[in-house]
């Protein structure tokens, strides 16, 4: 059976009234709707969501089920209860003014969250009961944050996509939230994260390395064998249909009605749903302040203000409401005149034929928010306009003026610059509205809403498919089974072996990577097997490496990365005379970054020095890394060193030292029939490139590499080693 496509969403794209018991539905024309329905083309799709109507009866729940199965809609019921606690409690009292920057009006209640919690379960249930693995399943908005985890635990393989259609915070805020845990692993469990901005997928990026440790590779992470990609996909409007909406008949008609309304005043327009994170007081009084301070400007220009109801039933939307009713009058009873209203508002919704007259008619659009994912409306300003003459004033807050840099951006604490800006806008020339509003439509018109959902799930796809493709190598027992009859079959044998990351974990503290009992058994027994060369190949200091494994008989040693050697019953031996003068340049250079970079600290090699970042703040040692590779790769060049950035370290070091060139010191001299080399470091894609091809190497985690195999951790290594010795053994005793 070919691939569905899940939607799910709070809500469904759907009103549904009950009058005098009769029930009406009405789909709705919002802008997402518009972006899936090029899917419901392409695939077998389904939208799962609330209904918006909260009713207990059987029957009317089973009428409103069949009738939705028709709009390949599935409705999952809230009660009031629940309603409450996870849609204006948890969602829109927790999650909502904290992800806008709102810490004051957050609530922190655990019966909003245990609430939440349980609905998340509940939409989770009402998938599983239509997906399949290989269905597509996109999961919308800051509602539903718990569901891409609760649904790969049950459809392990499945394809998910989480798009989040408010700002992401940064970690200083994020912290801040009792469940962060939580929600973190409920959103890892998509293939792909989708924001805005760029900047939204950085303060999750950065979240996720400081609450979960988790690094990224360009937005890609390597989680519980998967790989988890965050990008921004700035969302689009439906381009067209508010571009055409001014040839509109009733739209021209509603045009001209209002225009006579407003004479030859100047138009500025405002529209926001009443929300406290869009300014709406501020820009208020930046208008007041723009009266006062051009009074030439009164009975001339006209506000506008479209406030959507909305949430009224929380207590801080309802405050701001009588705010609101406040600083409106006062403005109007201080600046009006008989003739003349400064602002007209106008609390309720307008349809669309009303809104996009206003959008067409405007002179000047006001968008102010403190903090908005996206703001459509001030790009369905700009797509309105057709006659090339409108100016957008636009906070520097709203996701959207990364896409509409052409527009007057402001603070939106600014009440100056707000009201500067308002007199700016009105002095424009119209040779530069039209220009203006061209290069910002060219963006509108090119990313719409359509581009902008196919452009996700393209990603979601790509994601995926990469994803699987590095699963592909990755060492289960067929292979495991493969390697131990290559081993039996093919003598004599080598191998190569890395340390930390491989045998032990990685550890941000090197004094906690001493070798257990458990390794140096395993090395032992590894070390005498017959005809079986072992080479721990590591980048530690030869010092540390006698120190901990000078013993054990048979071991072959490498120390630095292939500068030292140590053949079993021999001495050490550097491989080549290197040359140490360069040291003295480089090791002033590294001071300062140290000095500057709090809890980093030099290692000095006896053929490399290197600048350790682990115990820094991440964040910090990876701008500094980025700083110092810059200096030293322009020094360094003329010196024959490598520099090279590894897992929270910079290295340099001469350029014919690696692990591949110590490999060859014993591959030149023997002919080997098998040949198995493993690591998990950057160092070890040295091992690895400069292998025969027959070799079987072996790369541990997830990154990139040139290895023909994976393995999970140093645990699945230590198993597969135990694996050899025993077949190994085996060969000894028969
Ligand atoms: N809108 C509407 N009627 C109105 C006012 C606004 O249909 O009277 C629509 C507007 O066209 C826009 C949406 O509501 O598509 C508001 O989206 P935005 O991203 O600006 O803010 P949000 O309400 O999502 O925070």
């Amino acid at each position: 059976m070919s691939k569905r496509f899940i939607i799910i969403s709070n809500r469904l794209p759907i009103n549904i009234t009950k009058r005098r018991g009769e029930m009406t539905y009405k789909k709705s024309a919002g802008g997402l709707a518009t972006g899936m329905a090029s899917f419901y083309e392409k695939y077998e799709s389904l939208w799962i969501g609330w209904p918006g109507i909260i009713t207990d009866k059987k029957q009317e729940k089973e009428s409103i089920r069949e009738n939705l199965r028709k709009e390949d809609m599935v409705p999952v019921f809230l009660s009031r209860r629940e309603q409450e606690n996870y849609y204006e409690g948890f969602s829109n009292k927790t999650i909502w003014p904290l992800f806008h920057y709102f810490s004051q009006n957050t609530i922190y209640e655990q019966n909003y969250w245990e609430t939440y919690k349980k609905v998340n379960i509940r939409f989770a249930e009402a998938l599983l009961k239509f997906a399949k693995e290989d269905d597509i399943i996109w999961v919308h908005d800051y509602h539903l944050m718990l569901l891409p985890h609760l649904i790969r635990e049950k459809l392990p393989a499945s394809t998910i996509g989480f798009f989040l259609h408010i700002p992401f915070p940064s970690y200083e805020l994020f912290r801040t939230l009792p469940w962060r845990d939580d929600i973190m692993q409920g959103l890892l469990g998509a293939d792909l994260i989708g924001f805005h901005t760029f900047d939204y997928v950085r303060h999750f990026l950065s979240s996720c390395r400081r609450l979960k440790g988790l690094d990224h590779d360009l937005g890609r992470i390597n989680w519980e064998e998967r790989i988890i990609k965050a990008d921004s996909f700035p969302m689009g409007i439906d381009y067209k249909k508010y571009h055409g909406s001014g040839l509109k008949r009733e739209v021209k008609k509603e045009m001209s009605r209002q225009r006579n309304r407003l004479q030859e005043c100047k138009l500025i327009l405002s529209i926001d749903r009443l929300d406290y994170s869009k300014g709406i007081l501020q820009r208020l009084e930046g208008f007041n302040k723009f009266l006062e301070k051009h009074p030439e400007y009164r009975e001339k220009v006209t506000l506008i203000m479209v406030v959507v109801p909305s949430r009224s039933r929380v207590e801080s939307y309802r405050r701001l409401k009588h705010q609101l009713d406040t600083v409106v009058g006062r403005i109007n009873g201080v600046h009006g005149t008989i003739g003349w209203t400064p602002i007209w508002y106008l609390y309720r919704s307008l349809p669309f034929n009303s809104l996009t007259a206003l959008y067409n008619i405007a002179d000047i659009g006001l968008v102010t928010p403190f903090r908005d994912g996206m703001n459509l409306v001030a790009k369905e300003f700009i797509a309105c306009k057709r006659n090339g003459k409108g100016v957008l004033i636009l906070s520097e807050m709203a996701g959207a003026a990364d896409e509409l840099g052409e527009s007057l951006l402001i603070n939106p604490n600014d009440i100056e610059e707000i009201a500067d800006a308002i007199y700016h806008a009105l002095q424009v020339p119209e040779e530069e509205q039209k220009n203006q509003i061209e290069e910002m439509q060219k963006n509108l018109k090119r990313y719409d809403i359509i581009r902008w959902a196919n452009d996700f799930i393209d990603t979601l796809i790509q994601n995926k498919e990469h994803s699987e493709s590095m699963l592909v190598k990755s060492i289960g027992r067929e292979t495991t089974e493969f390697l131990v009859r290559a081993y039996r079959e093919n003598s004599p044998r080598i191998m190569f072996i890395d340390y930390d990351g491989t045998l032990v974990p990685f550890s941000p503290a090197p004094e906690l990577s001493k070798p257990d009992k458990t390794v140096l058994q395993l090395l032992k027994k590894l070390a005498t097997l017959k005809n079986c060369t072992v080479v721990l190949n590591s980048g530690r200091q030869k010092d540390t490496l006698e120190e901990w494994f000078g013993s054990v008989p048979d071991l072959n040693l490498c120390a630095e990365h292939g500068a030292w050697l140590k053949k079993a019953g021999e001495n050490w031996n550097t491989i080549e005379t290197l040359n140490q003068d360069w040291k003295n340049e480089v090791i002033p250079i590294l001071e300062k970054y140290a000095e500057r970079t709090p809890g980093s600290f030099i290692e000095a090699k006896d053929y490399s020095l290197v600048w350790h970042y682990r115990k820094a703040d991440i964040g910090l040692g990876e701008v500094r890394a980025h700083e110092l590779m810059d200096r030293l790769v322009a020094l360094t060049a003329n010196l024959n060193l490598q520099v090279m950035e590894g897992n929270m370290v910079v290295e340099i070091k001469n350029a014919g030292v690696s692990k591949g060139r110590a490999a060859q010191e014993f591959l030149e001299k023997k002919h080997y029939h098998f040949i198995f080399g493993i690591g998990d470091a950057y160092t070890d894609e040295m091992l690895f490139q400069n292998m025969p091809d027959n070799a079987h190497t072996i790369k541990v985690g997830f990154r990139a590499t040139v290895a023909k195999y994976r393995i999970k951790s140093y645990k699945q290594v230590r198993e597969l080693l135990q694996t050899v010795i025993k077949e190994g053994l085996n060969e000894k005793t028969t």
